[in-house]
């Protein structure tokens, strides 16, 4: 039986801009190189699932535009159910606008269609949410159309992993829906210190938490902290690591492996994607997770 995943997030394009140096108010210069590099938090972990041989649905909307025409082909292409990707009309598909130069990047990211990820769409999609082993949310689009998404699934009992990222300051009461919160380190420290937090409650959150730590690996806390060591390999390019963790910590725990064991393979997964260039072009296939864990 094949693993039903349902991640429901942002898309965005990135517009990569490499140039020497940043050109001041009111100047021109050339730039050196540019690149299109499809991405998104959402998008990214459900790739990261499908790759491992989920059957993964993706909630959510782009733009009537080139760029979501373009975004929702590629996620179709490996094998992801678009059914509930929605066109917006008048708004325009998610983009990060990166300029790199020496020492300085800058970054302008425009949520377009994601914000229209409400709770109102997510409620269109009970029964698709209903139908899952997992869903796997991030904080790319509405807090509301998270929080709704959380609710449904708790209601049909599915495992709830929520990745709290870019880190914003949630509520209590949805925090404590999650089944699993995965936040990089420094997440993890915005979390506890925004809440105004019991020890009881405290010691709940810490319990739900799969802290990913880089090369290092990452921690769970069931009784204390227990690091999960990485995998050492030869990092080419670390964008998505996360993404690719979480995508394979959900495929994994739907596949009924325990915390520890979901853990070692989300990130042999996440050890292998960053040996390739791109948030998705080193993504592993399960094979291909079973060979380096050999
Ligand atoms: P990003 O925002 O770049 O996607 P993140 O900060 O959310 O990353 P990390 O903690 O950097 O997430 O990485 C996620 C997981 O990927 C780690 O827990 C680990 O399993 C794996 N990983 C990341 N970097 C490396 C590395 N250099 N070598 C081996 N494994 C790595």
């Amino acid at each position: 039986m094949k693993r039903k995943i349902t991640v429901i997030g942002s898309v965005n394009m990135d517009l990569v801009t490499l140039a020497d140096r940043t050109p001041k108010a009111g100047e021109t210069i050339l730039g050196k190189a540019f690149h299109t590099i499809p991405g998104g938090k959402g998008a990214n972990q459900a790739v990261a699932a499908a790759r491992l041989g989920a059957e993964a649905t993706f909630i959510g909307c782009v733009g009537d535009d080139d760029f979501g025409r373009l975004m929702t082909q590629r996620l179709q292409d490996e094998g992801i159910n678009i059914d509930y990707v929605k066109p917006v009309t008048h708004v325009s598909t998610g983009i990060a606008a990166i300029t790199i130069s020496e020492g300085d990047n800058r970054i302008i990211v425009v949520p377009g269609a994601n914000s229209h990820v409400t709770a109102e769409y997510v409620q269109k999609h009970e029964e698709v949410i209903a139908a899952s082993d997992a869903i796997v949310l991030q904080l790319e689009i509405p807090v509301d159309g998270v929080k709704k998404a959380m609710e449904l699934a708790r209601k049909h009992r599915v495992k709830i992993i929520l990745n709290p990222a870019p880190f914003q300051v949630l509520s209590k009461e949805m925090l404590l829906l999650a089944d699993y919160l995965t936040p990089n380190e420094h997440e993890q420290a915005e979390l506890l210190a925004a809440g105004n937090w019991t020890e009881a409650e405290r010691e709940e959150i810490l319990q739900k938490c799969i802290v990913t730590r880089g090369a290092a690996g990452a921690s769970i806390y069931q009784n204390g902290e227990k690091l999960i060591p990485g995998y050492p390999v030869e990092a080419v390019d670390t964008t998505g690591a996360g993404d690719t963790f979480n995508g394979a910590l959900a495929f994994s725990l739907s596949g009924n492996a325990d915390l520890e064991e979901a853990c070692r393979f989300a990130n042999a997964a996440g050890a292998l994607s960053v040996t390739k260039l791109g948030a998705q072009g080193g993504m592993p296939t399960s094979e291909e997770v079973a060979e380096f864990l050999q």
